[in-house]
């Protein structure tokens, strides 16, 4: 997993496969709140299964399932914890509480937290689902307590919080989150591109393959933040500036930072029309307009993405691209998870 310090993992001695198109040979890891995947692990004895992410996720990725409250040495079933810390200067630093007992957890998990975040590097995760509000695994919004017992939904639980801390770069989403088609799409598009990236830092990697790459993911990258592209293509091309470390570092930040940003319809069109470029001397006046015309009613929101791009794929198939047919934008993810799908 990406380090503050070391975003991405060192070259090894072995070629690079970037073949966007190709089936990952090594499984993609990610890390889940344990309870999700229906272990009845909760204070309540319970489980917050989340079918999402236990039928149709498992199918693409390998699970690495974390339960912090059980780990640090909670039982089952147990009082529950709460963050205290509102109205006073911890607020970024807020105390574990279980209030019928006054038992103190925080620095027993703050201790575990970080000793079980750093030993997940090994495993080198490409993201994590995490149960919202919870005080461990909460990414946002968890309930604060003040001194008043009166909360705000301000806190960030201790698990996910040294999670962030130590890899800025990893992709994290809760799982309630995922039920928002954009927000999925995002999560899901930055687990499988992180999980490329890394494997070329992994492998021995040169400037040829790092063009490779970087022209493959062009249009993806476009049709996330148009604009940082070129900054992005700058630093490839002056890639003999850097040291490797620098570079795969800097490159690494870039690259997922412009990934954070949620693609538009207005973007996704502006990517739709530049690849039809590629095709203006095979295809004729008919196909043209008729495709053009897919275009707009997405634009018009009439219709989802799949629906001009599976007609893109298609023309593609007909009259290749040597150029085209590598665009991870085109084959970016799985058709089962069924994304791009929704208008
Ligand atoms: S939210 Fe986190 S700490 Fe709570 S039961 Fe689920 S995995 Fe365990």
């Amino acid at each position: 997993m990406a380090k503050m310090n070391s975003p991405m993992p060192k070259p090894s001695t072995s070629n690079v496969a970037s073949d966007p198109q190709s089936p990952p040979a090594d499984p993609i890891r990610v890390g889940i709140s344990r309870c999700l995947l229906g272990d009845q692990v909760r204070y309540d004895g319970q489980h917050k299964r989340s079918t999402f992410a236990a039928e149709v996720l498992a199918e693409h990725f390998q699970f690495v399932p974390v339960c912090p409250e059980v780990e640090v040495g909670m039982s089952i079933p147990r009082e529950p914890v709460r963050l205290v810390g509102l109205g006073t200067e911890n607020i970024a630093s807020p105390r574990m509480v279980a209030p019928k007992s006054g038992i103190d957890w925080t620095e027993k998990m703050n201790r575990f937290c970080q000793r079980r975040v750093r030993e997940l590097e090994s495993l080198e995760l490409n993201g994590f689902i995490l149960q919202q509000k919870s005080p461990s695994c909460g990414m946002e919004r968890v309930k604060l307590f003040g001194p008043k017992n009166q909360p705000r939904s301000v806190g960030v639980g201790l698990f996910a919080a040294e999670l962030m801390k130590q890899y800025p770069l990893l992709p994290v989403e809760e799982e309630g989150r995922l039920n928002d088609m954009s927000l999925r799409e995002n999560f899901l598009v930055r687990v499988f591109s992180y999980s490329r990236l890394r494997k070329l830092f992994k492998q021995r990697w040169s400037r040829g393959k790092m063009v490779e790459f970087h022209s493959q993911h062009k249009y993806l990258l476009m049709a996330h933040q148009p604009a940082a592209l070129k900054t992005l293509g700058r630093l490839v091309a002056e890639i003999k500036q850097y040291s490797a470390v620098d570079f795969r570092n800097e490159y690494g930040n870039q690259f997922m930072h412009i990934l954070n940003q949620k693609t538009t319809v207005k973007k996704n069109v502006n990517v739709m029309q530049h690849l039809m470029g590629y095709l203006k001397k095979v295809i004729g006046s008919t196909e043209k307009s008729h495709l053009l015309s897919l275009i707009e009613d997405y634009q018009a929101r009439l219709v989802p993405l799949i629906v001009p791009l599976t007609v893109l794929q298609h023309y593609f198939i007909l009259y290749p691209s040597s150029y085209v047919e590598k665009q991870v934008y085109l084959w970016a993810h799985p058709k089962e998870l069924m994304l791009r799908n929704h208008v």
